[in-house]
């Protein structure tokens, strides 16, 4: 399952910060997710309960921030939102867009205690 690779690349992430960090016990985890990138929340939040038993993240809180799609069309300079990576460009109907938001998928911060 892709989730569950996701959910280890992180624990795999929080390890080594942790280790940088002189040991300690994570408290919280906070996850940027853009709503472009190819994570199903639901499969996520199953891959999470599964992946992060007896690991370092095991009674950590998870805190997911979801963001937005948004894209800036290189013809008409136009900023918008977008749902999905191949929509067109609202306000001259382009296709040559870059998308500048919403494909995130990283670990925003830690709580170490
Ligand atoms: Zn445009």
């Amino acid at each position: 399952m892709h989730e569950l690779s996701i959910v280890m690349n992180i624990i795999d992430i929080v390890d080594r910060e942790v280790a940088q960090a002189g040991g300690g016990k994570v408290e919280d985890v906070e996850l940027d997710i853009g709503l472009l990138s190819t994570v199903q929340m639901e499969a996520f939040d199953f891959a999470w309960q599964q992946g992060v038993r007896n690991t370092i993240l095991q009674d950590a809180g998870l805190t997911v921030n979801h963001i937005d799609g948004s894209a800036h069309c290189n013809d008409c300079d136009a900023n918008f939102r977008v749902d999905e990576v191949f929509d067109p460009c609202p306000a001259c109907n382009g296709h040559f867009i870059r998308i500048t938001a919403g494909k995130e998928l990283r670990v925003r911060s830690l709580t170490i205690i």
